[in-house]
């Protein structure tokens, strides 16, 4: 029977990092994949497959709106959808096969297969046991659906489907205007779909900044996506070629009903825990299923650990990274640490959205008092020539001690601009800090500096 240090189930972006973190500090190490190639939600079907198509369909988007505007002049492009699905499979292979690299240069033995915990300290695939010193979960999460929603991939999909699907809709419904649904959204708006995006609240991407949550929804309002707040999605009937929503308004209990070619259900993801025989083990979940683990990722059953996507917090693969190095640190006998307060959020839209730390709500609720600095990418001369002026900086600092609490940025490049503010935070960095160091002109970073400069004596150019 083979023997490892450590066995990690799951490859996605926790797993294949608390991997190679394992073997890097010396740890015999191996992990357990189901999938036919390595990588888990966020290679294959998540952020990488998603970046892609935003990327392509942007390059549409500025080809058709600004390029003439800047003198750019011909025949304007069209879609050829299988190219761009191929470009984007291309993208997922590029990418997985690089994980594969990764492994082989550290020595990780990738056990294919679906993996099992018969009992503590043991890992078994297909008709293979594995012992182990340590066992690692992290088997990730898997979309959600509604009662009266059937998915079939096709008509009505999540967002697996929606990354592969046979043709661009005439009629894309989005049910939920969270992260996944908005930036899929808008991948089929701009490739020429006429999208609706159905929300139970009454705000889009709840937990955002309120302000960044109103210019972000005018926004996109304005490329052309619809939105119908507040209501209730009933149940959605499907043929081999249409669909047809039925929704319920929650301002006057109307029914509405609206047909499309294609349906996303984007309501959210669960933890995917199910093919681990946790019950069994008497592994314990939390109420909403996720494996439940202490402050060093250990579940309740001992040498049984589990991070990602199946534990409680963000559902986001830099989480589900960091959680993956410090507990591979721990397992070696060194120190691991997640700062939990300063795990940014990105929405990778045109224009990009990403916050960090607090929201100006969640520090009225604690009763902190604070300052806000807020400068607008139309001050900023790199914005203006690239036609990406919409949106603002805006930094949250403690009123008295001037520290940085949070930031909210919606505009150019929101998505690399956040990081600036994640390492003053990590250094606990005062928002003149922030305002003292000096900036590259012209540059969109400009603009974080002048919101910190607004957290003091004002911005140069608002
Ligand atoms: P996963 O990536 O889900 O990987 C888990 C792996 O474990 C899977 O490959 C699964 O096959 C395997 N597995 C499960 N059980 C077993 C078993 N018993 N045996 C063997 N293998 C098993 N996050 C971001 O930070 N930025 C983004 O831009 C972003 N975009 C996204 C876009 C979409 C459309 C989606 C769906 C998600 C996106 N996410 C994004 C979320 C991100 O993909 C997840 O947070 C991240 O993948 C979680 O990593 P993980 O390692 O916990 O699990």
């Amino acid at each position: 029977m083979a023997k490892y240090d450590v066995i990690i189930i799951g490859s996605g972006p926790g797993g294949y990092v608390c991997a190679i973190r394992c073997a890097q500090l010396g740890l015999k190490t191996a992990c357990v994949e189901g999938r036919e190639t390595l990588g888990g939600t966020c290679l294959n079907v998540g952020c990488i497959p998603s970046k892609a198509l935003l990327h392509s369909s942007h390059m549409l988007h500025e080809a058709e709106h600004n390029f003439a505007a800047m003198g750019l002049k011909g025949k304007s492009p069209s879609v050829d959808w299988k190219q761009m699905l191929a470009y984007k499979d291309n993208t997922i292979a590029q990418n997985t096969k690089g994980i594969e690299f990764l492994f082989k240069k550290n020595k990780i033995d990738w056990l294919k297969g679906w993996g099992s915990i018969p009992e503590p300290g043991k890992v078994k695939v297909g008709d293979e046991i594995y012992e182990a010193n340590h066992i690692v979960i992290a088997s990730g999460s898997d979309s959600s659906t509604l009662p009266g929603v059937e998915i079939d991939e096709k008509i009505v999909v999540t967002s697996t489907g929606a990354l592969e699907l046979g043709k661009v809709p005439k009629k894309l419904v989005v049910i939920g205007a969270g992260v996944i649904g908005l930036e899929l959204g808008s991948v089929y708006s701009r490739l020429g779909a006429e999208v609706t995006v159905i929300e139970y609240l009454d705000t889009i991407t709840p937990g955002m900044d309120g302000e960044v949550q109103k210019t972000f929804q005018r926004l996109l309002r304005r490329q052309g996506l619809t939105f119908v707040m507040g209501a209730a999605v009933q149940k959605v009937d499907a043929t081999k070629t249409k669909a047809k929503v039925t929704y319920q308004l929650r301002k006057d209990d109307s029914d509405h009903q609206i047909e499309a070619d294609t349906v996303l259900v984007a309501t959210g993801r669960k933890p995917f825990t199910d093919r681990l025989g946790l019950d069994a083990l008497g592994v314990k979940l939390t109420d909403r299923g996720e494996i439940a683990v202490d402050a060093r990722w250990q579940t309740n059953v001992e040498g049984i650990h589990a991070i990602g996507d199946c534990i409680t917090g963000p559902m986001l693969a830099h989480k589900a990274e960091d959680e993956g190095m410090a507990l591979a640190a721990i397992l070696a006998g060194k120190h691991g640490h997640v700062n939990y307060g300063v795990i940014p959020s990105v929405i990778y839209t045109h224009p990009e959205v990403a916050m960090v730390g607090q929201t100006e709500q969640q520090l009225k609720e604690e009763g902190r008092a604070y300052k806000t600095g807020k400068f607008p990418f139309m001050g900023n001369g790199r914005a203006k020539a690239n036609f990406a002026a919409d949106g603002f900086v805006k930094i949250l600092a403690d009123k008295k001690t001037d520290r940085i609490l949070g930031a909210h940025i919606i505009g150019p490049s929101a998505g690399e601009l956040i990081h600036e503010i994640c390492v003053a935070m990590e250094f606990g960095a005062s928002a003149e800090d922030l305002a003292l160091t000096c900036h590259a002109h012209p540059t969109y970073s400009e603009a974080v500096r002048e919101a910190a400069l607004a957290c003091g004596d004002g911005a140069i150019h608002a």
